[in-house]
């Protein structure tokens, strides 16, 4: 959904939407498994920055709602972890199209780093949520506490089959060896 300039002039957008997992790419990092639900609100915001500049802005705050597979670190099997999180988003004219909003007076302040920008007629709700979903994934997830992961050597998954590779030596036990090998001389 398309979320145009024009549309907030007349009024704010409430919205409640469900996408379709499809619509929602999180590239290597997982995939959904559920569709996105959110609701919210839209509205413009208008920055007064003296000699008659004004900013539209636009702030999109609202929740939403998902299901994600990601592998788990050790063993890849897919796990699934739900996914819950509230937003509230500042969107400003994309400075090349805002002409004057390059002079230094509007310079971002660090406060101010993490504010977005919009080009064109406006918004695309499902990227604004694609990047909401991405900041709420797991760094990395497990498929429980215990998993043995995958051996290192021949790649069978350990917590379902042994395999006989043998355990890499040490090498601060391979020194000690060495020592107790000499002495014995
Ligand atoms: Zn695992
Ligand atoms: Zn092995």
């Amino acid at each position: 959904m398309l979320i145009t300039i024009r549309e907030l002039e007349l009024e704010p957008l409430d919205f409640e939407e469900e996408l379709p997992a499809a619509a929602v790419d999180l590239g290597s990092d997982g995939r959904l498994v559920a569709p996105v639900k959110t609701t919210g609100r839209a509205e413009l915001f208008e920055e007064h920055h003296g000699k008659g500049l004004v900013l539209q802005d636009v702030r999109l705050h609202g929740k939403l709602a998902t299901r994600v597979e990601m592998p788990c670190a050790r063993c890849l099997k897919p796990v699934e972890r739900d996914i819950h999180r509230d937003y509230d988003l500042l969107y400003r004219p994309e400075p090349s199209l805002s002409g004057k909003a390059k002079s230094p007076e509007l310079e971002l302040s660090g406060a101010e780093s993490e504010i977005s920008f919009y080009g064109g007629e406006g918004l695309e709700l499902a990227e604004v949520l694609r990047e909401q979903i991405l900041l709420d994934l797991p760094l990395r997830v497990l498929c429980g506490e215990d998993c043995k992961g995958l051996c290192p050597t021949c790649g069978v998954d350990r917590n379902r089959e042994t395999c006989t590779c043998e355990k890499p030596v040490d090498a601060r036990w391979a020194t000690l060896q060495e020592l107790q090998a000499k002495f014995k001389k």
